[in-house]
């Protein structure tokens, strides 16, 4: 059994084990979840300024794209102007052609992005161009832009379909200004071939990365050229692509979609040319620009959860070894309760008499000295009864060793059954004698409790054939004193008593006597 204060020092322990593991795991998981917590933070804040440098990078490009594209075709349409206003003034002449023949050699030298320079009359003859020799038979009135200088009377440059040259066969893209008799009637058309391969050449200086693209796209929704280039880029429908749709109401724009071509998500930044009806669109694929940043998150992230996991394991341990401390904690105090309950029982037992149950004499003679001391302190009286079984040695002798020991336990129960404070004692002296230390009673108070036990074990009427009653008595002697320091010790007073006892023998048994010595004394 557990008695209250001990299991309630438990429970303390065990509190304190919950307690301290539960602050300890605490810590642990804070720890780990704030490393956790700052190494996302750090990631998504990485993915965040990949992600927006990307955007600058595809930003500038378009701008660059945009701006050669700009340049290249102002170029050529200058070198147009000027072949206008001189078939305008010089007229088609023969000597006049052979001029203009030699100027737009020389122009189409000079600029690199030129294929040809081209002047057809009204019915769309060739009439002088750029090239070597002139082609027989040729007749250009079909094309686009032709028809739409016919048709059109503005005196604005023209951006044609990109067409595949009728003289090279290379693919270029054609930008055309409408010649006028000095009526304004229509008269002819100038035109350039600006070689495709020229704006390849300077995409291919871009870094697109695998998936990178450019394209340049006219806002008439066809695909000037594509970087890479696939095989039927050029003059393809852009209608249906995002880019378009996104162009179409906004100057410049970053967007992210996924390719309907090819499926590659990718980062797009489009701007429109300043001067002419197009656009550029520059696009990095989101996988390849995250990609530096996915291996270092992966690496961080690896970091990480190797730190988490040692931490854990760090704390986990800590927290067995609380347990295992704070469990020998508790066991230790249940040993040493025990121990404490055994030490108790084992003094009890020191200090009972194991066949009456009574206080034994090593009681007795404690006692005896404390009580003793408190009277010499309280200057009160202190009584002492000693009686002994009268004829018990023929008890023995007639009934046998076993029934004598029966005999004494009735003799003490009996005795014990007199006792009226709880400060009185009786013990069992030796044999079959016993004491009654009676503190604060007078040799009176003594003689009526010993006349008391000496009735009451009478009463139990146990037969006794070799006593001269029948049945089992005592004798018993009395004596009390106000006890004096220096003067008196307790041997005195069990002398005295068993003095007195010793005369209750000899003048007939079953009898209390007095002492009346050292109450005199005193
Ligand atoms: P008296 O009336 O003069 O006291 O005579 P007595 O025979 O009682 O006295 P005595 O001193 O001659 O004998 C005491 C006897 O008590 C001797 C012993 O065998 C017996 N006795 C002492 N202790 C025990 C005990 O624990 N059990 C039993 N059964 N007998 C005991
Ligand atoms: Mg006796
Ligand atoms: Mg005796």
């Amino acid at each position: 059994m557990i008695d209250p204060s001990q299991s309630t020092k438990i429970i303390g322990i065990r509190v304190k084990k919950a307690s301290l593991t539960g602050l300890v795991l605490g810590f642990v998981m804070l720890v780990c979840l704030s490393l956790i917590f700052m190494d996302g933070w750090r990631s998504w804040t990485a993915r965040k300024n990949q992600l927006q440098e990307a955007e600058v990078s595809t930003a500038n490009m378009a701008r660059a794209i945009a701006q050669h594209a700009d340049d290249t075709i102002k170029a050529a349409d200058t070198a147009l102007l000027g072949i206008v206003e001189r078939i305008q003034a010089d007229g088609t002449s023969a000597p006049a052609l052979e001029r203009l023949h030699k100027l737009l050699v020389r122009r189409t030298s000079q600029l690199a992005q030129l294929k040809g320079l081209f002047v057809y009359d009204e019915n769309g003859r060739w009439l002088v161009n750029s090239l070597p020799a002139m082609p027989e038979n040729v007749n250009n009135a079909d094309r686009d832009y032709f028809i739409y200088h016919r048709t059109h009377q503005e005196d604005k440059p023209y951006i044609g379909l990109p067409i595949q040259s009728r003289s090279s066969g290379a693919w270029v893209m054609t930008v055309s200004r409408r010649i006028n008799h000095a009526d304004g009637s229509f008269a002819g058309v100038a035109l350039a071939s600006i070689d495709i391969d020229y704006f390849n050449k300077f995409y291919d200086s871009f870094n697109l990365g695998k998936n990178g693209a450019i394209v340049l796209v006219m806002e008439r929704a066809v695909l000037v050229t594509r970087r890479p280039l696939l095989a039927d880029s050029v003059g393809k429908s852009m209608v249906n692509t995002t880019v378009f749709k996104e162009s179409r109401s906004k100057a410049l724009g970053i967007f992210t979609v996924n390719s309907a071509q090819d499926g590659v998500k990718r980062l797009n930044s489009f701007r429109h040319l300043d001067k002419y009806p197009l656009f550029a669109s520059a696009a990095l694929s989101e996988q390849e620009i995250l990609a530096e940043w996915l291996a270092d998150t992966y690496l961080h992230s690896t970091g990480v959860g190797i730190l988490v996991l040692v931490l854990s394991s760090v704390g986990f341990y800590l927290v067995g070894q609380i347990k295992l401390r704070v469990d020998a904690e508790a066991e230790s105090a249940a040993a040493k309760d025990a121990m404490q309950r055994l030490n108790l029982a084992l003094e009890r037992l020191s200090l009972q008499d194991a066949l009456t149950e009574l206080a034994n004499r090593r009681n007795f003679d404690i006692i005896l000295e404390e009580e003793f001391n408190r009277a010499i302190r309280n200057s009160s009286s202190l009584a002492l009864i000693m009686f002994d079984v009268d004829h018990f040695k023929r008890y023995n002798d007639i009934y046998g060793h076993v029934a004598g020991d029966e005999c004494l336990k009735e003799i003490s129960q009996a005795a014990k059954s007199c006792q009226r404070r709880a400060g009185d004692l009786i013990a069992r002296y030796g044999g079959e004698e016993f004491a009654v230390i009676l503190p604060a009673t007078d040799v009176e108070g003594a003689l009526l409790i010993a006349e008391n036990i000496r009735l009451a074990i009478q009463k139990l009427a146990m037969p006794h054939a070799a006593n001269a009653t029948g049945v089992v008595t005592v004798s018993a002697g009395v004596e009390a004193i106000i006890p004096l320091r220096e003067l008196n010790k307790p041997v005195a007073l069990i002398e005295a008593a068993d003095m007195a006892l010793y005369v209750a023998k000899r003048t007939g048994r079953n009898r209390v006597c007095r002492n009346e010595s050292l109450t005199k004394t005193a």
